[in-house]
């Protein structure tokens, strides 16, 4: 069955870094049930041919008021994300979903290992407090590549979540160049993390440019296509 279209009210507003804002809606007509990493369709009024689509994850797990946390940058003359950068608390959107299969392993059988770049960030995120909340968070490492250090996403966060469990170890990284010298400085830290490591699952999110060459060396490595998780941004 085909998920339902619905108007979402804006209710608030927030700018978490000078280019990343988050924006909590409330669909009108039915509650989301979703699983954290999964990611909503936003039927925009704009663009040669309306409506324009546009993908946006869940930052936040779902929460008993029904609300969904977006958080997204501000691409440079970026139709979309402009138009998302205009909306105003009381203002609606048209949504449907939940879609995608980048979640979770059914079993924690292996070490987590997470890969972001950016806004890549937001559906990791959202596992990572779904496994906080449930009390296991397992023996994982997030590797959070962003532009700039004023650019790291729910650093604070992720800084007192790696206090608060031992299991967890987080890495951010500042790197402002192309997808290859991105891909080059986060290749440099894995290198270390999987070499005569036993395997660990990987869940990749970000943009094509730095999300399929890392699974292009994961599988040099020894890794089966299928083990890596990934999610493309565009
Ligand atoms: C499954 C899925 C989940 C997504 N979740 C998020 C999310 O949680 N937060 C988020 O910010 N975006 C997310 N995106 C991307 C989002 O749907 C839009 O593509 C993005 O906001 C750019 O749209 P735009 O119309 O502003 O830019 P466009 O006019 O479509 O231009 C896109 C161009 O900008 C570059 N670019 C820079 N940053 C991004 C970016 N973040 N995403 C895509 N392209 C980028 C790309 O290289 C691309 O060439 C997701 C995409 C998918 C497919």
């Amino acid at each position: 069955m085909a998920e339902l279209t619905q108007p979402a009210t804006v209710l608030s507003i927030t700018d978490l870094t000078p280019h990343v804002r988050q924006l909590v809606v409330l669909p009108k007509i039915q509650r989301f049930l979703f699983q954290p990493g999964q990611w909503v369709s936003l039927q925009l009024p704009i663009g040669a041919k309306p409506p324009l689509n546009r993908a946006y994850s869940m930052a936040e797990p779902p929460s008993p008021a029904g609300q969904l946390t977006l958080v997204f940058d501000r691409v440079p003359d970026g139709i979309g994300s402009s138009y998302l950068y205009g909306l105003k608390p009381g203002d609606e959107l048209l949504l449907s979903g939940p879609y995608g299969n980048f979640v979770l392993p059914r079993s924690l059988d292996r070490d987590l290992l997470f890969i972001s770049r950016y806004t890549g960030l937001v559906p990791i995120r959202c596992m990572l407090k779904r496994l906080a909340a449930s009390g296991v968070l397992p023996q994982s490492i997030l590797i959070a590549v962003g532009p700039a250090e004023n650019e790291w996403l729910y650093h604070d966060e992720l800084l007192a979540l790696a206090a608060r469990h031992p299991s967890f170890r987080y890495m951010p990284v500042a790197v402002n160049g192309t997808d290859q010298d991105v891909v080059g400085d986060t290749v440099k830290l894995l290198r270390p993390l999987l070499t005569g490591r036993p395997k660990v699952t990987p869940l990749l999110s970000g943009v094509k440019g730095f999300v399929r060459p890392l699974r292009a060396y994961l599988t040099e490595i020894g890794y089966d296509r299928k083990e890596v998780k990934t999610e493309t941004y565009n």
